[in-house]
């Protein structure tokens, strides 16, 4: 079997090129540049990478971005009342706020102060609800940038086999809810499922997020199936590796994600996405 790899990065500097002609469409006709806002708790390495990243992908597309960092210590009340100030700033049309927050803050109550209609991120019981009931508005980004990573390879999901592995809040559950919504028959598979492999080996869509490098073995693919790989794993060589083993999975994937360059790329773009419509519903 000859298999085709998902370009992620290529699609998701498409995307990006596309934005930005569209952001400055909006400023022509004297709308407001779309403006992000990025809430960072403590001093987390990795999370400050994905920070600047996110704020250099506005800056590129002609967005307005800012960041807020707070030390580790920082109480409910304090990112409260900034959730509450942004929200009502009418420069700012998306609000994200890093996440892994520390213990001592209720993450559930920090996501439900945005307003839904600011949550960029999508993961506000509002966007996922109205994702559940087939409406979605803001949707949650990583499933977003892999829903166009699977329309790029041409493939009708109608009536597929979709196994998720991974069931988590920001990708696993809402992926599920996106392959539902595209009418493709759903397999969440979480650590708790009895024999795993059996589900994967009869998938046409395998959508890997487990956080286990090279988790998915090559012989659970199914000749022919889409194989995407969300993990991002760093190993003791300091390289990055996804949670499928892509060389075995390669032998029998009719297309594939690399990682990286695969939905990592994905992520940020379907944000940059997600912020230019909550600009635009805003200003409606
Ligand atoms: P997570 O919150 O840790 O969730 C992992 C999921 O995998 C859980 O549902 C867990 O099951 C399940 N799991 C763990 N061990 C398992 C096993 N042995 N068999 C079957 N299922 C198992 O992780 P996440 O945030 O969803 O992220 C998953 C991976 O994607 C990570 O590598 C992360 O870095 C990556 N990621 C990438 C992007 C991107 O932009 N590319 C974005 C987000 C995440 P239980 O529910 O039963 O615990």
């Amino acid at each position: 079997m000859t298999f085709q790899k998902i370009d992620g990065k290529k699609i998701a500097s498409e995307l990006r090129v596309n934005i930005k002609k569209q952001t400055e469409r909006r400023i022509a006709h004297g709308l407001a540049k779309p403006g992000l806002a990025v809430i960072l708790v403590g001093e987390n390495p990795a999370s400050e990478v994905y920070v600047r990243n996110k704020c250099n992908a506005c800056e590129e597309v002609g967005f307005y971005s800012l960041s807020k960092t707070f030390p580790y210590g920082v109480t409910e009340q304090e990112l409260l009342a900034l959730i509450d100030e942004l929200n009502n700033n009418s420069s700012i049309h998306g609000i994200l706020v890093q996440l892994p927050l520390p213990e001592h803050i209720n993450e559930e109550k920090i996501i439900e102060a945005i307003d839904p209609l600011k949550d960029v991120d999508g993961f506000h019981p509002y966007n996922i609800g109205r994702l559940a009931l087939r409406m979605p508005i803001l949707r949650p980004c990583t499933p977003k940038g892999i829903m166009t990573l699977l329309k790029s390879t041409g493939i009708p999901l109608e009536g597929k086999e979709a196994v998720v592995i991974g069931a988590s809040n920001i990708v696993g559950r809402p992926v599920s809810l996106e392959l539902l919504m595209a009418r493709c028959t759903v397999t969440t598979c979480h650590s708790r499922t009895v024999d795993l492999a059996a589900h994967v080996k009869r998938a046409d869509i395998i959508i890997a997020a487990v956080g286990i490098p090279g988790f998915v073995k090559g012989e659970w693919v199914k000749p022919g199936a889409v194989v995407i790989d969300v993990g991002i794993n760093r190993l003791e060589t300091g390289k990055l590796a996804g949670d499928v083993d892509y060389q075995a999975a390669t032998k029998n994937a009719s297309w594939i994600t690399p990682v990286p360059g695969g939905v990592g790329p994905m992520t940020i773009a379907s944000l940059l996405e997600n912020t230019l419509q909550a600009a635009e519903l805003q200003s409606d």
